[in-house]
């Protein structure tokens, strides 16, 4: 007999028929201002029935996840992936019962998944960072909960490699 699972985060679509699992700690919470994000959550915005994907200050706010870490526990054949270029290898994954943006994947080898914290029920983890607040459409105006970066910090970074060797060594 297994234990309850501990540290289990859902997050599900507007409408309920995609929920996604992700258990143990997430790798980070970062909100991201940067052009491809605006860019990525406006065109989910312009989607029929679509909520708004960004905070009032246009950042995008994710929690990040190891690839390993998290599945879809409702409705899988309801995603849909977008791409803001063609050759890109960041998917946007919608939720297309009710066009909610659930996460980012990638077509490469990157080992981690962004969820869109809109999307998480209960408690959000704090904001630990806001990142690339140089393409911030009002810059005078950063929210004082997190530190600001104005690209990708170290210290980002460096959680996403320590994350990246706790999967290798299967931890
Ligand atoms: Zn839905
Ligand atoms: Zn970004």
């Amino acid at each position: 007999m297994s234990a309850p699972t501990k540290n289990v985060m859902v997050a599900s679509c507007a409408c309920g028929s995609v929920a996604l699992e992700a258990s143990g700690a997430p790798i980070a919470s970062v909100v991201c201002y940067c052009n491809d994000c605006q860019k990525g959550s406006s065109q989910i915005e312009a989607l029929p029935n679509a909520r708004p994907v960004r905070d009032s200050d246009g950042g995008t706010a994710y929690i990040v996840y190891r690839k390993d870490r998290i599945k879809c526990a409702k409705g899988a054949r309801l995603l849909k992936g977008y791409k803001i270029r063609e050759n890109s290898v960041t998917n946007r994954v919608v939720a297309a019962c009710c066009n909610s943006a659930m996460f980012l994947s990638f077509d490469d080898a990157k080992h981690w998944v962004d969820v869109y914290s809109l999307r998480v029920k209960g408690d959000i983890p704090p904001v630990q960072m806001r990142v690339c607040a140089k393409f911030k459409p009002d810059p005078g105006h950063v929210p004082s909960d997190a530190p600001v970066y104005s690209g990708y910090p170290l210290k980002l970074l460096a959680k996403l490699v320590a994350a990246k060797i706790a999967m290798q060594l299967h931890r």
